[in-house]
């Protein structure tokens, strides 16, 4: 069973060809720059075998359409290609952002399930939109081939209406659906996963703290294997110090430079976005560049990590208190995986919590998990690498063979779908016409 995995966005195509027969990488690569004048296709092929091959276009690449038949193209290349051609895939796994509160679980894609992701759409306008390019071209591409929607905010519906609930009118709630969402849920799904298997327990007797650490952080609260509280929001903006999004501020702020500043919503909403965190406090973004200015002597350097790691502290301090008791607290993505500092800094003086780190294994840094606790802590600190396309896949696998179940019993695919969609937690409705 092979199945592609694909990541769309609005200007690249991440994806990811897998052989679930034994989760092996048949392929990985990006479509870059759509639409502009100088696109670029990076491939591997085989990664990690003899028959290896890294290839790279560089064209003009029109859309998305263009960028995936090139990708097909290259996947069925007679010579060096993967496949013989597109039927060899067996179903497609995209990713979505935003599946607001009414798809819960990965889902099989059919016309309906887009006209929700669109109704959807003005939660992740950045997000959504471009994933739906995707689904699109792939299904014009495809025919015949079975997609599944995997949701970002899927593992976080589990969160209970207190933790969900920001503390405004309730209508905002009700009319505008403003609430906490969170994202990142498929890696956080994942590494809560593998920490169980490491652990040698059902992911539904684990409490953890899962830590995804990478351009974008979140923190994520799991009872007896499900989210009960994370950090992000109604948008991927709120919580911890990002590379370039601000997480937690005053909201008052927003009035404040409007009043005073002459900013208007647009600027404020880029600046907390895109020029805030750690590139807003010291002009980098990219934790290993800090490192290097911190080792010259640049002072906003240090205040940027100092800035990101005590609001991980902060926050791991508040999960403790949500969960009382952890198991293990696991680190994943690009800097939790990577960087020892930023790990030891987080975790500084959590020793009377029972945490207590192995400094010698903390500064492993292996691309399998690691356990860095030291054997007098209480809660066990992993490193666990996310693999978000692998979980996608894992996750298709599953509505596809309880779709193919489905279409033999029911004789269509949208009676799983049904299965899917829930109705409103709270009224029992289904999903309405217009969200907005
Ligand atoms: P991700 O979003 O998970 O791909 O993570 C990307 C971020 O991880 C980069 O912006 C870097 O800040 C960080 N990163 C990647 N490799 C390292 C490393 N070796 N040490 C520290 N940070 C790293």
């Amino acid at each position: 069973m092979r199945i592609l995995v694909i990541n769309s966005g609005s200007s690249s195509i991440k994806f990811q060809l897998l052989d679930m027969e034994d989760e092996s990488l048949l392929a990985t690569g990006l479509v870059e720059k759509i639409g502009k004048s100088e696109g670029l296709l990076q491939c591997t092929l085989r990664p990690g075998t003899d028959r290896c091959r890294k290839l790279r276009l560089e064209r003009p690449i029109a859309d998305h359409e263009d960028g995936m038949r090139l990708v097909i193209n290259l996947l069925a290349d007679p010579d060096k290609g993967v496949i013989r051609d597109f039927t060899d895939i067996d179903a497609i796994g995209h990713r979505v952002v935003h599946g607001g509160e009414y798809v819960r679980h990965p889902t099989l894609i059919n016309d309906e399930l887009i006209a929700i992701i669109e109704r959807i759409s003005p939660l992740a306008p950045l997000h959504n939109p471009a994933n739906l390019d995707g689904i699109r071209v792939a299904r014009e591409l495809f025919p015949g081939i079975p997609q599944v929607a995997v949701f970002d905010t899927a593992f976080h519906q589990s969160i209970p209406a207190r933790a969900y609930l920001y503390a405004l009118p309730y209508e905002m709630y009700e009319r505008h659906r403003i609430r906490r969402y969170g994202f990142h849920g498929t890696s956080h799904k994942y590494v809560a996963g593998e920490c169980a298997r490491l652990l040698g327990r059902q992911l539904g007797q684990c409490n953890l703290i899962t830590i995804h650490l990478g351009n974008g952080c979140s923190m994520t609260a799991i009872e007896q294997g499900l989210s009960i509280d994370t950090t992000l929001g109604m948008t991927p903006l709120e919580g911890l110090v990002m590379g370039t999004r601000s997480g937690d501020v005053d909201p008052a702020i927003h009035s404040f430079l409007a009043r005073n500043a002459g900013m208007d919503i647009e600027a404020i909403d880029r600046m907390l976005n895109n020029d805030s965190g750690l590139k807003g406090l010291c002009g980098m973004n990219d934790m290993r560049d800090i490192h290097a200015a911190i080792q010259t002597g640049n002072e906003r350097a240090l205040l940027a990590l100092e800035v990101q790691t005590y609001r991980n502290r902060k926050y791991i301090g508040a999960y403790l208190a949500v969960l009382g008791h952890v198991d293990a607290i696991v680190f994943t993505a690009g800097i939790g995986e990577n960087d020892a500092i930023v790990r030891q800094k987080s975790l500084t003086g959590l020793e009377q919590f029972g945490i207590e780190l192995d400094i010698a294994a903390n500064l492993r840094c292996e691309k399998e998990p690691v356990l860095i606790s030291s054997a007098n802590s209480r809660i066990q600190i992993w490193i666990i690498p996310t693999n978000e396309e692998l979980a996608i896949a894992r996750e298709s696998l599953e509505v596809f063979t309880k779709g193919s179940e489905s279409m033999q019993n029911q004789g269509r695919l949208s009676r799983d779908c049904e299965f899917c969609i829930a109705p409103h937690p709270k009224t029992g409705m289904p999903i309405p016409e217009r969200l907005f």
